[in-house]
């Protein structure tokens, strides 16, 4: 079940989430808890594929046709060249409980989603090596991960979870390679939100200037608000 949420880059909370100081997993807590109401400890419990739609969300609440650039290199000659995507093509339902998973040995396991959770306990024990990432995530717990288990594993994670990295057609203008490109979604919102936060920031500076308001104060009128009286500054109404 999706939880509400409601836009980013409109309240006083929004200008506490440090992009450029936390890690990206952090950052995108700090903004889905802000924006939906859930205690951050709950947000890190979310599978990635859970965030990422709740991110998904929170970008199409206020502009459900909503399209982000991203900016790809060529792997056949190495040009770098732009493709902007519609975001509502990746909102999808979440099925993220632990599925059944056969082992290439025949063993029948259970295999979870990773969580941010996951992520941060990861990051923090220093764990790099991808058997020892990949176990933790196996039930019953499997001690040393056979080599060859891998490859099926990350298949049957990509299978459940097809929208984290979202594969778009992506034919290069400069040479004409067709390929795909794969896209990291969650990084690239994340950009956009930051994008969002300069803007409250820049109105809050502009307004400020403008009236002499505080800060608090500024944040404290509705969006719409906001809106209008920069849209009277940027008129030349207002000196
Ligand atoms: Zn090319």
């Amino acid at each position: 079940m999706a939880v509400p949420v409601r836009p980013f880059g409109q309240t006083a909370a929004d200008l506490d989430v440090a992009f450029a100081a936390a890690a990206p997993d952090e950052a995108a807590t700090a903004l889905l808890a802000a924006c939906t109401g859930c205690e951050a400890t709950a947000v890190r419990g979310w599978t990635l594929a859970r965030r990422l739609q709740a991110l998904l969300a929170v970008r199409l609440a206020d502009e459900p046709g909503a399209r982000v650039p991203a900016v790809l290199r060529c792997t056949a000659c190495g040009e770098a060249f732009g493709l902007e995507f519609e975001l509502a093509q990746c909102v999808g339902e979440v099925e993220d409980g632990p599925m059944p998973w056969t082992a290439p040995d025949g063993q029948a396991l259970a295999l979870r989603l990773p969580t941010a959770a996951d992520l941060q306990g990861w990051r923090q024990a220093a764990v790099r090596d991808e058997r020892q990432l990949a176990a933790t995530l196996l039930a019953p717990p499997v001690t040393a991960l056979p080599e060859d288990w891998l490859a099926p594993l990350a298949e049957a994670l990509a299978e459940r979870d097809p929208c984290t990295a979202l594969q778009v057609p992506a034919p290069c203008p400069a040479c004409g390679q067709p390929h795909s490109a794969d896209i990291d979604l969650e990084a690239l919102l994340l950009a956009d939100f930051a994008a969002r936060q300069r803007r409250l920031l820049d109105d809050v500076a502009t307004l400020a200037r403008a009236f002499h308001w505080s800060e608090a104060q500024i944040l404290e009128l509705p969006a719409w608000r906001r809106a209008h009286y920069i849209a009277r500054i940027e008129s030349g109404l207002v000196a």
